[in-house]
């Protein structure tokens, strides 16, 4: 029996899936494995874990486990749900890669994609669980495609065993047909539930024209012109990254603070709720206005006629004899940048770096008297569900990160997003009430969009799959039930590149060229590979780690290995400044960050580590000084990266140790820099992992172009490449360097570079 809270007990009755409870559960009872469908918000992540554990499906020898493609999602559900069943986060917890609160009483755990991966690896059969839950599996992510595919073959096994375990795949959308129409994925097609909407109908209203490239100003326009004209209710807005939003929240605010020294960029002053109070007596409306009833069938509202925009609105009677404009309009109007405190806004950021405890505020209720503003990127597509949202402003566009399929090569492009996600984010406005979804772009525009957005399995390189997949013995990689197999030649690229690094049997290398390759994707795993696969980063990293076991080298190559898998470890100052003082505040602190990066880059042989070094200097300076927000903040760290760091080096150093039982490392705070032989070592076994990523500096007889100029030449591009100017070695252009990876922006520019010299 679970002891709800009336006012939970309230708003669960409200979920359109409370009334699947008996339809849901009697699938589950019946067959082994149930697609659940339904909108974002009907309660599919919060509410089926609870009916599950309500019918006795979890215990103490068998527990529900539910994955999640984001780790943002995977923490704050766990929370959600804890705080719903009102039970101890003992039993209902949460694992992500680099932390975890599980306990022997989870009987709950909410998990990213990955980490059940990992778990498949150590007991296939995943006796731990009763029931696994793939959540969000319209997102198509890479980790939950996989699961999918491998719990296509343990479920059965289970069966076999006597142990049946129950598989649930969650997906937004109704599009589930790579799951269902797929033989080789299961063989009796699983039975499909469809959770009614029950969503409040949202006018789209598409812009006439498209903005050519500003489309966070018209995003501010918008949004001002919403908050000073229509009634009450949140606004949510999708921009494409975290510079983006900044900025518009800084412009926001600006625009509509609601304390007189609420300046801008300052984040983390919590609000006071008097001073808010107080404004909230003196705001004042002209017009008290309601919104008109508009009864559309659906928000995803296509126009029938090329150019006839606003279809929705101009052809509503209710809306006809209204005198509000809900359209709004496109275009620029002088007013809006005037200050107006008389009306508060409260805006926040929400991006998936964001620290958790500033990603929870969304949840909660804005100070009385403010309007909720959140600035978001794709996080809040599908994922979380903000409440009290009535309106959206979407700009189309995504920030997604493309690569090569030979090279590896990737850039960051802002892209337009799918038809599929223009409707899921016109959605978010209809949760509470009818709402309003403002795309800042046409339809004819939109009508051009792609349907729906391809599985990231057929988008990025595959070797660590691959490398994860081997190490669950399943050789012929070709023949595995993919929902959506990737390319072939991306398979072929990963194969290779194990070989190379030694993580698989290299195949006898007889036939034509067609054997070879099919040989090629069905190479067994070497007891290298087995070890790379137990370590959790990618196989060039792992292999790394297994070779720094000589000179005392592991503390260091784990140290580098962590601040190379972790994002962004510097802070970004080129960012734009609203105001002067910001801009020579940021110059300010840019300098700061260059100067202490020449301190980290040491001296003599170390210097040769280059970017490298600068990572290793940088955690050993931030966790002496005890990492410490004031000392991140103070030098031009990320305070969330340097914490991440701080966990994957306890994790790779646990997972060392477990490797190979007489090392004995542990993390050290104090850790001294690398003698000068052991950064001569370091360089060689960076070597061994990016050994086809080293570059040469083009010779004066190719300067041919000057596209050449201070350009390097690699064996995989015809194109010149540069070194970053962010690198310590930018200037110093080293005959030849090896670099982590190679990101295209306005150049092909190599990012971690170190040196390296021909014997
Ligand atoms: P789905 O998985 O179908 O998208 P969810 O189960 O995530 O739906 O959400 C159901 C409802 O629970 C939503 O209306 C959402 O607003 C609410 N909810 C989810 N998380 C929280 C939270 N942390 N605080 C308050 N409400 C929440
Ligand atoms: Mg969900």
């Amino acid at each position: 029996p679970v002891d709800r809270s009336p006012e939970i007990q309230e708003a669960r009755l409200k979920l359109p899936i409370l009334a699947e409870e008996q339809v849901i559960m009697e699938a589950i009872n019946e067959n082994p494995i149930v697609i659940i469908c339904g909108e974002t918000g009907s309660g599919k992540t919060t509410q089926v874990p609870q009916f599950l554990y309500e019918a006795g499906y979890a215990s103490s020898n068998g527990a529900i486990g539910i994955t999640e493609p984001r780790r943002v999602a995977a923490v704050s559900m766990s929370q959600r749900v804890a705080k719903e069943m009102n039970l101890s986060h003992r039993v209902v917890s949460y694992q992500i890669r680099y932390e975890g609160n599980v306990t022997d009483e989870t009987q709950i755990k909410f998990m990213t994609d990955g980490v059940l991966l990992k778990e498949i690896q150590k007991d296939f059969l995943l006796s731990k669980y009763k029931v696994v839950i793939i959540d969000e599996a319209h997102e198509r992510s890479m980790y939950t495609d996989i699961l999918i595919g491998l719990l296509s073959r343990i479920v059965p096994l289970r069966e076999k065993k006597g142990l049946p375990l129950k598989l649930i795949i969650m997906s937004a959308t109704l599009r589930v047909e790579d799951f269902t129409d797929n033989n080789r994925l299961f063989s009796v097609t699983p039975p499909v539930i469809q959770v009614d909407a029950r969503q409040f109908p949202v006018t789209v209203h598409f812009n006439k024209k498209t903005p050519l490239d500003d489309y966070s100003g018209e995003c501010f326009r918008k949004v001002c012109k919403i908050h000073r004209m229509l009634p009450s209710g949140g606004i949510l807005v999708f921009l494409t990254g975290q510079a983006e939003v900044h900025a518009l929240c800084r412009r926001l605010r600006k625009a509509f603070p609601f304390q007189k020294n609420n300046t801008a960029g300052n984040d983390d002053k919590e609000e006071s709720v008097e001073e808010i109070r107080t404004f909230k007596k003196s705001r004042k409306r002209k017009k008290v206005m309601t919104l008109p009833k508009i009864d559309l069938d659906n928000y995803s509202v296509v126009p029938v006629d090329e150019g006839d925009e606003d279809r929705d609105a101009e052809t509503d009677d209710d809306i006809a004899g209204s005198d509000i404009d809900l359209d709004l309009g496109d275009g620029d109007s002088e007013e809006d940048e005037k200050i107006d405190s008389s009306l508060p806004l409260y805006v926040l950021p929400l991006y998936s770096l964001l620290a958790p405890e500033k990603q929870a505020k969304v949840f909660r209720a804005p100070p009385p008297g403010t309007r909720l503003c959140v600035v978001a990127t794709n996080v809040a597509e599908t994922s979380l569900t903000i409440p009290g949202i009535k309106y959206v402003v979407d700009c189309g566009k995504v920030k997604k990160r493309f690569y090569d399929k030979i090279t590896g090569v990737s850039s960051f492009r802002v892209t337009w997003i799918s038809q599929a996600s223009a409707n899921q984010r016109a959605g978010r406005a209809g949760r509470t009430e009818p709402g309003h979804c403002y795309r800042l772009y046409s339809s004819a525009v939109f009508m051009d969009f792609e349907k729906f957005s391809a599985p990231e399995i057929t988008k990025r390189p595959v070797e660590d799959l691959i490398l994860q997949m081997k190490a669950l013995n399943i050789e012929k990689v070709i023949n595995f039930p993919f929902p959506t197999p990737p390319p072939t030649e991306a398979l072929a690229a990963a194969e290779e590149l194990l070989i190379a690094l030694g993580a698989l049997k290299e195949p006898p290398m007889t036939g034509r060229l067609k054997q070879q390759l099919a040989a090629k994707l069905s190479c067994p795993i070497s007891p290298l590979g087995r070890i790379m696969a137990t370590f959790p980063v990618a196989p060039r990293y792992a292999k790394m780690l297994a070779l720094s076991r000589q000179h005392d080298c592991l503390p260091y190559a784990i140290t580098i290995v962590s601040a190379m898998t972790v994002r962004e470890l510097f802070e970004e100052f080129d960012r734009p400044a609203v105001s002067e003082e910001e801009t020579a505040k940021l110059k300010g602190k840019k300098a700061r960050l260059l100067q202490m990066q020449r301190i980290w880059a040491g001296q003599g042989s170390m210097q040769k580590l280059g970017d490298l070094m600068v990572m290793l200097g940088a955690v050993g300076a931030c966790e002496y000084a005890g990492c410490t927000r004031k000392f991140c903040e103070e030098n031009g760290l990320r305070y969330k990266a340097m914490l991440e760091i701080r966990r994957l080096r306890g994790q790779l150093t646990t997972a060392v140790n477990s490797v190979c039982t007489d090392a004995g490392l542990y993390v050290d705070p104090k850790m001294k820099p690398p003698t000068e032989a052991q950064a001569t070592y370091l360089r060689q076994i960076v070597l061994a992992g990016l050994g086809d990523h080293v570059a040469r500096r083009v010779q004066a007889e190719e300067l041919l172009d000057d596209k050449w100029k201070n350009a390097y030449k690699t064996a995989l591009l015809d194109d010149p490449v540069f070194i970053h100017p962010s690198s310590v070695l930018f200037k110093q252009l080293p005959e030849f360097v090896v670099y982590q990876e190679i990101l295209e922006t306005t150049k092909l520019y190599m990012k971690g570079v170190s040196v390296v010299e021909p014997e």
